[in-house]
């Protein structure tokens, strides 16, 4: 037997490269991804014609670093959206911070255990300090707390169960449970209630204003006639930041009527809530502070890479209520009396350390440079929209609350929504900018999302004039 474990090791030793081969390895990683970036500026921000083929499998043989990296750069990076890019101004984008990459490799080299205190105290301190720094930006009380999740659709989910449990609502009574929200809100709001159980609460969709807001003018009226019917108004749901348009729900308004009513108040801020950075929409997202839970997306609107999301809850006890399990294997913890355990407030357990990928960044650039680019962002999609009205032809949408506006050309004869869906076509396929379209109450739209940190002007006026450009190109054919 001995001889038999020796002769595995050998071969088991293949998967911890010694210090040379390690620097060889990271050497090429780092010349890869700096060739990468250096390359951004120019390179697509989508690629129509990827390379054909499925990719070879995993087998028993090693494989070179130089050939994977030229296959990730084939298969993967030049194809698709190119998500890093400041031409990708499509959905909801961010971009991904270069130091979160870093911080990344800092978490998986080290390997903390991240989601109980025990096991990495520090982890779970940094992971919680930044959880009390996004709640202070919220507005919330220094004892609320929350969890950074893989993203906003978890967070919108763990925020779903937490008011279920809050309110110890029972299985029999779940179709008699009510929640408010708007036709803009985004699924998955629905696809969380889904997954808690309550796919048969009774979902009223308030109607919006012009600007796509939330319109309350109806909204404590249709609570009044609900309870009166023998039903349970549960949820109130506001967007800061709605995914279609970047509309900022009438919150303080919504708050009052929740608190009135005995809802659970949720705000969905998954794109929006980091421009809380900047006062002015401090001041247009008054009445956050008095959610009973939040929604962030740092792999939104803090620029992080994707997998970064985060859920902000007062209600430590119903969040436990939803997610705290102890077992006999875990008896070795040892309960900290002021950190939180990530593990109990989320359905994860073993989890990533995602707290090293925002702190790093957060730290080694300071605040300002955060809250600028914000700011820019902003400019840049109200930029747009002046620019691309002054063009004959136009239409724009209301005047963005944040960086998203959303635009369509009339044409002089024929159908609008046909002529947009040919429009966004040819502005995907020339690849150089990546746009998304929606459809709102039946009008085709084009949105331009400005939300990773990489776009400024020079990409805004290019963007101008390839619309301008494809929509000359389809007059005329
Ligand atoms: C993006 C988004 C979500 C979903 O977040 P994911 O990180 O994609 O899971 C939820 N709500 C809003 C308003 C969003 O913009």
């Amino acid at each position: 037997m001995i001889k038999k474990i020796q002769e595995l090791e050998a071969i088991a030793r293949q998967l911890e490269p010694n210090e040379k081969d390690r620097n060889e390895l990271a050497q090429k990683v780092f010349d890869h991804t700096s060739d990468f970036l250096s390359s951004l500026d120019n390179s697509n921000a989508f690629f129509q014609n990827p390379v054909p083929g499925t990719q070879k499998g995993i087998d028993e043989q090693a494989t070179s670093i130089d050939k994977l990296l030229r296959s990730l750069k084939s298969h993967v990076e030049e194809d698709g959206i190119n998500a890093a890019s400041g031409g990708h101004m499509g959905y909801v984008p961010g971009g991904g911070l270069y130091p979160s990459a870093l911080g990344d490799y800092l978490a998986a080299i080290s390997n903390k255990y991240a989601g109980i205190y025990f096991p990495a105290p520090g982890a779970a301190r940094m992971e919680n300090m930044l959880i009390r720094w996004m709640n202070d930006l919220m507005g919330f009380p220094s004892d609320a707390t929350g969890n950074l999740t893989s993203g906003g659709s978890i967070s919108n989910l763990i925020a779903v169960v937490t008011a279920r449990e809050a309110i110890g609502a029972k299985a029999k009574d779940f179709d008699k449970l009510v929640v408010y929200l708007s036709d803009q809100t985004h699924h998955s709001l629905q696809k969380a209630l889904r997954i808690a159980g309550l796919g048969e609460a009774q979902l009223r969709y308030m109607p919006v204003d012009k600007e796509f807001r939330l319109d309350i003018s109806t909204l404590e009226k249709t609570i009044k006639a609900d309870k009166s019917k023998g039903l349970i108004p549960f949820f109130l749901n506001a967007s800061l930041g709605t995914t279609n348009t970047g509309t900022i729900d009438p919150i303080r308004p919504m708050s009052e009527i929740a608190k009135r009513h005995n809802l659970w108040f949720h705000v969905d801020a998954a794109y929006g809530g980091f421009f809380r950075m900047l006062p002015e929409i401090q001041d247009r997202s008054k009445g956050i502070e008095n959610a009973d839970s939040v929604t962030l997306d740092p792999h939104k609107s803090l620029f992080l890479p994707f997998g970064t999301g985060a859920v902000l809850i007062k209600n430590l006890k119903a969040l436990y209520q939803a997610h705290r399990y102890t077992a006999d294997y875990l008896q070795d913890l040892i309960d900290s009396d002021s950190e939180v355990n990530a593990a109990d407030v989320s359905p994860e357990l073993t989890k990533h350390f995602r707290g090293l990928r925002m702190w790093l960044p957060l730290k080694l650039f300071g605040l300002a440079p955060f809250r600028a680019a914000l700011e820019e962002k902003m400019l840049l999609a109200q930029y747009f929209r002046t620019e691309l009205s002054k063009v004959d032809g136009f239409e724009v949408g209301p005047k963005p609350d944040l960086s998203i506006a959303i635009f369509r050309y009339v044409p002089k004869s024929g159908e609008a929504n046909k002529f947009n869906e040919r429009l966004i076509k040819s502005i995907q396929d020339d690849g150089r900018i990546f746009l998304s379209s929606t459809t709102i109450h039946g009008i085709f739209w084009i949105r331009i999302a400005v939300v990773v940190f990489r776009t400024h002007k020079e990409k805004v006026d290019l963007l101008l004039k390839i619309i301008t450009e494809k929509v000359q190109e389809l007059i005329q054919k």
